[in-house]
């Protein structure tokens, strides 16, 4: 029986209501009197049902598909403005147990090289994040309790947030690590981690069963019911996903925004992000044995859609897609993008992109000053702001700032004075020279007399070499 406040998956993820949902939403997918009251209740940015979402997924009438797209712009303008913000995923280890069907790390592969970075590793790596600008990462690992103990990701939790190079610091670090227990959820919030990031791959629990055929990520509940342990921990913010590819895309759809529902029913608050990863190819991955691709035009119609039904949640994009796709993505809700990525064990301290422990297969390869300066020309603010977390703003809190609309005085400011960062310490000269045009008209925009006033005294510091202001 579907019930969002269960904590039990399979009452959460209830699939004959997915069934049921996807079933009335192809009834009434040609409904255009339906179809513009879930509009119409859309406008008014508190979110939609996986019903009402569902239905306009299923919708092909075209004059209204593109409302949907342009009600996608405007919330992503109104919620976070022309802001992206900026990150890296930084390989820890290869080291896994499981079976993923998907995944060259699966514990079959005998071929991949399997590394595990140490901690000298760690600081040659971050010190070469921070070289480009990077200010949060996004940690990633394989699930192996002998290689990859908890206390091996809190031992390098620990040194990333030591390492001070030059001006560089990491601020952020967000975790996408396996489902583990209560309690080692509240060891890495006591570590300061950002987001608690896991993709549930399918919420299609029989699916689920066949791509994950061996090891502990088998246990559909114990993987589903993750994000409860982990507020259940502490973790304030967590972040949802879906690997596209693998089921129907209406499915996880539905799912996805369950998930979501779930979260707020029980915690009060929704997912901090939610990420879109497609399949792709890798080691010894052919994404062509998955038989749910999705093609860019429903991808952009997913991103739409996810925007318009969970309005404060943030989107992430990562190096996965091209750029083609992630301008396209950008304008239609995406929020944080990756950048400068590699996706192996090892290998931004090297001159060449090593492609021998790649998780994926990365489509776009340009640096960080490159996806700025690109950014910029398309009228995007580059952020590395992190001071949400860093001020306890964090789970219902962040989401408040959101609803007030003081984003503007808060988020803008912030934005600005981590781009001027960026531009002073590791922009080329054409970057600098965009960025803080870009910079000295945007100031204007913001709303608060003495926020803009004191922004401004703050950009003229960082000029002069200080560092780290944040509103
Ligand atoms: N091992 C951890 C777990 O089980 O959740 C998390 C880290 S894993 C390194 C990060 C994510 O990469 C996975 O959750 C999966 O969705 C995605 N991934 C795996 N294989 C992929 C592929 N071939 N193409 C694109 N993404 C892939």
């Amino acid at each position: 029986m579907y019930d969002p406040k269960s904590m039990k998956a399979e009452e959460f993820i209830d699939h004959q209501e997915i069934l049921d949902t996807l079933a009335w939403a192809e009834e009434h997918k040609a409904d255009a009197a339906l179809i513009d009251e879930i509009l119409a209740r859309a406008e008014q940015r508190k979110g939609l049902s996986h019903r009402d979402a569902s239905a306009l997924l299923a919708c092909e009438l075209p004059d209204r598909v593109e409302r949907m797209y342009q009600l996608a712009r405007q919330i992503k303008q109104d919620f976070y403005g022309n802001r992206i913000v900026l990150f890296a995923p930084l390989y820890l280890s290869n080291y896994c147990v499981n079976g993923c069907v998907y995944c060259p790390y699966h514990a079959q592969n005998r071929h991949i090289p399997r590394k595990k970075l140490t901690q000298e590793d760690i600081v040659r790596e971050v010190t070469a994040l921070q070289n480009m600008g990077h200010k949060r990462l996004a940690i990633e690992a394989g699930e192996d309790p002998v290689h990859n103990p908890i206390e091996y990701i809190l031992e390098c939790i620990n040194t990333i947030y030591g390492i001070h190079h030059r001006n560089g610091a990491i601020r952020r670090v967000n975790v996408n690590i396996a489902a583990t227990t209560v309690e080692n959820y509240r060891k890495l919030h006591d570590a300061g981690i950002g987001t608690y990031i896991l993709f549930q791959e399918t919420y299609h629990r029989e699916s689920y069963l066949q791509l994950h055929p061996t090891g502990p990520k088998h246990d559909y509940a114990w993987h589903t019911e993750a994000m409860d342990r982990a507020m259940a921990g502490g973790i304030d913010d967590v972040g949802l996903g879906v690997l596209f590819g693998l089921e129907r895309y209406k499915y996880e759809f539905a799912g996805l925004l369950m998930h979501a529902e779930h979260l707020e029913a029980v915690h009060g608050v929704g997912p901090h992000t939610i990420s879109v990863p497609r399949i792709k190819h890798a080691d010894d991955i052919d994404p062509s044995a998955f038989d749910n691709g999705i093609d860019d035009d429903t991808f952009a119609k997913l991103c739409a859609l996810i925007r318009i039904a969970v309005p404060y949640t943030g989107m992430i994009i990562s190096t996965r897609e091209s750029q083609a796709v992630r301008e396209r993505v950008l304008a239609l809700g995406v929020s944080q993008i990756s950048g400068g990525s590699r996706t192996t064990v090892g290998g931004y301290d090297e001159e060449i992109r090593p492609t021998d422990t790649e998780q994926f297969d990365v489509s776009d390869q340009r640096s960080l000053d490159e996806v700025i300066r690109w950014l910029m020309e398309l009228g995007y603010i580059p952020s590395f702001c992190t001071a949400c977390y860093r001020e306890g703003r964090t789970g219902d809190r962040f989401m408040s700032l959101c609803k007030s609309g003081q984003i503007q005085n808060c988020c803008l400011p912030n934005a600005l004075l981590t781009l001027e960062e960026f531009l002073q310490d590791y922009g080329s000269a054409e970057t600098k020279k965009i960025g803080q045009a870009l910079i000295r008209r945007e100031l204007a925009h913001i709303p608060g007399d003495k926020v803009r006033a004191l922004c401004q005294a703050n950009l003229e510091k960082i000029a002069q070499g200080e560092r780290d202001f944040r509103f």
